[in-house]
């Protein structure tokens, strides 16, 4: 990662007439300078000025980790003592004075937020939600090809998953198994859920007691992060004889998903591509079943902008990459939900995974 990142940000604090941005631990933070830092109480802090060099505030502790992750190449290292106060340097480091402009990255704790107001009470405090969102949300080429390689790590875990779906076994021991699979491909393992039964009607159902049984269907929601990026799909399973109701939402899913990606193109409003998957859903009847956005960006995050989701504006733009992700719940009786990763191209979109989306059909 070279320091391109930092030169953008610092053109669109520029833009947007904003003397510096402060960054914590997260997302916003890897995405600056590649720098994984641990969420503590000890203050860790990015300082980003309109003009001049980035300033990071560590822990001393720390100072080690940061520089291996390469982050003393981007920014000036400072490294604090136990005994020090590093809000005081954090002061020192807003060089625009007393009555700064400063943007706070959504995942600044608060505890420390609200101890630098209290240092800088000329200050002026606005939200760098947006300013960072400008940054991350259209991906280059290199982010593109991330994403690429974590789509396919994740599609290499989904084709391994039938031979783990046994009668008998439970949701928690056949998630355990697919942790480690995703482990494999992936540096870290960001979620698995395995939804058996009636409990895949719960779109985020937590991984259970519950064992497999004969006639059940399985919705299988994984992710992990492979170099910085994210992977995100879902696939849905059966333990034979399938339920003819299941096979039928399972087919409105598969056209519903197509319609979405097919609606995919740069100018698009990102709610219009909600609309596509939610009408085919609606017109089958299941309309009501469809409970939560067609999608979510994706990239250093598993949700970032653009929201796939009415009231999303957003006009679709080449590099936006996000998931499309429709789901029909049968509370009680089942659910399913195929989601796939594209990337918005010139003349539509790129789908980033390659795992076939049908209903696998396992004979236990
Ligand atoms: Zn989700
Ligand atoms: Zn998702
Ligand atoms: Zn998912």
């Amino acid at each position: 990662m070279s320091t391109e990142r930092l030169r953008r940000a610092r053109e669109v604090l520029q833009a947007h007439d904003v003397d510096a941005l402060l960054v914590g631990p997260g997302a916003d933070l890897r995405y600056l300078i590649g720098y994984h830092a641990l969420p503590l109480e000890r203050l860790t802090m990015l300082i980003v000025p309109a003009r001049g060099d980035a300033t990071l505030i560590v822990p001393q502790l720390e100072a080690a980790r940061a520089t291996a992750a390469g982050a003393s190449a981007r920014a000036e290292l400072v490294a604090y003592g136990e005994t020090d106060d590093p809000m005081q340097l954090v002061v020192e480091h807003v060089v625009a004075g007393d009555d700064a402009r400063l943007a706070v990255a959504d995942r600044v704790w608060a505890m420390f937020l609200l101890r630098l107001q209290a240092r800088l009470p000329g200050a002026t405090w606005v939200a760098g939600s947006e300013l960072m969102q400008q940054l991350r949300v259209r991906k280059d080429a290199d982010e593109i090809a991330a994403l690429r390689d974590a789509a396919h790590a994740i599609d290499a875990v989904h084709a391994q998953i039938p031979k783990l779906l046994v009668a008998g076994r439970t949701e928690r021991e056949i998630g355990r198994d697919i942790e480690e699979l995703v482990r494999e491909g992936h540096d870290d393992v960001n979620f698995v859920i395995v939804a058996s039964g009636p409990n895949g009607a719960s779109p985020h159902h937590e991984t259970g007691d519950r064992s497999l049984q004969r006639g059940d269907a399985i919705v299988v929601d994984i992710g992990g992060t492979r170099a910085g990026y994210c992977s995100d799909s879902t696939r849905n399973y059966a333990l034979g004889p399938v339920d003819p109701a299941y096979a039928e939402i399972h087919r409105v899913l598969e056209l519903a998903q197509q319609a979405a990606i097919d609606a995919v193109a740069p100018g698009v409003a990102a709610e219009a591509v909600d609309a596509a998957a939610r009408t085919v859903i609606a017109d089958a009847g299941f309309g009501d079943a469809f409970v939560h956005r067609t999608g979510h960006g994706i990239g250093v995050d598993e949700h970032e902008a653009p929201w796939i989701v009415e009231g999303d504006a957003t006009p679709l733009a080449v590099g936006m990459a996000f998931s499309v992700e429709p789901g029909i719940y049968l509370p009680g009786r089942f659910g399913a939900r195929i989601e796939d990763i594209v990337a918005v191209s010139d003349d539509g979109c790129q789908v980033l995974n390659a795992a076939p989306r049908d209903l696998v059909v396992v004979d236990a």
